[in-house]
């Protein structure tokens, strides 16, 4: 059994956690806990326990989230967050992940957020800020490996459109449960038997099932480009099809033709 703590950051009403706009940080960082609480749950042998406030109302204390991980005897603590730089909107962006700092640091805890890191800035598909070391409460007083993600700015005009955009909320819970899956080797739960030797009727669809990370990244990677270029009808929905897997054979190909249509491959030597 795996015991994983989440832990979605500060209160609905903590002041000073809000975009400009004083959309609050509780909310993106609630959404993203239940999103990746629900993925979490598809896998076998999995307890998970939220510490903060599910209603938002109260911001439990932080020794009090820690001490209930340390006496449920967690195997992972993992803070989610939302950044923000000045508080004023700017142009800065991107993903950053955060372990304690030395010299308490947790060996464990880097290689989870070595799982979880990358899949978020894939999920939310801006630039990656990078793995970071800091002395933050939950990872100093939390006597499991504990990692704090922060799934970008709510000060940044490039990131609040993901935020504000529940698609990319889900993908980055999405990310959060898949990094510690595989860190924990999590399986998951039996398909009933009659899904799994299911195969497609006449006339359905074969689901575009990639074998290899790089393969997913770098579909993930012409996705967004293809949506950067705006000219529809390549919506953040495909990306979310490919996440889940429903992403079918003939959509792929077809992908392929609308970046090819739309010079991508124009620069291959
Ligand atoms: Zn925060």
């Amino acid at each position: 059994m795996v015991k994983i703590v989440i832990d979605a950051g500060h209160g609905f009403n903590t002041p000073g956690k809000r975009s400009p706009d004083d959309e609050r940080e509780w909310t993106f960082n609630n959404k993203v806990a239940q999103y990746a609480i629900a993925k979490l749950e598809t896998y076998k042998d999995v307890e998970i326990l939220r510490v903060d406030d599910p209603s938002g109302k109260t911001d439990v204390p932080l020794n009090t989230r820690t001490n209930r991980a340390n006496k449920w005897k967690a195997d992972v603590y993992a803070s989610i967050h939302h950044n923000a730089l000045t508080g004023k909107w700017g142009k800065h962006s991107g993903i950053e992940t955060y372990t304690m700092d030395k010299p308490k640091a947790n060996p464990k805890s880097i290689e989870i957020a070595g799982a979880v890191h990358p899949r978020i800035v894939v999920a939310m598909g801006v630039s990656d800020r990078g793995m970071k070391r800091a002395n933050f409460h939950v990872l100093r007083e939390s006597a499991m490996p504990a990692i704090l993600t922060e799934g970008g700015f709510m000060d940044s005009t490039i990131d609040i459109l993901k935020l504000r955009d529940n698609h990319y909320l889900k993908s980055q819970g999405e990310a959060i449960a898949e990094g510690l899956a595989e860190y924990f080797k999590l399986e998951p739960k039996t398909i009933p038997e009659d899904n799994q030797t299911q195969t497609p009727a006449e006339g359905e669809e074969n689901l575009y099932k990639p074998t290899s990370q790089a393969i997913v990244n770098s579909t993930i990677a012409v996705l967004q480009q293809l949506e950067n270029m705006g000219e529809g009808p390549i919506s953040p929905l495909w990306r979310e099809k490919l996440l889940n897997g429903t992403l079918t054979d003939s959509d792929a190909i077809g992908l392929l033709y609308v970046a090819i249509d739309r010079g991508l491959l124009k620069d291959v030597t």
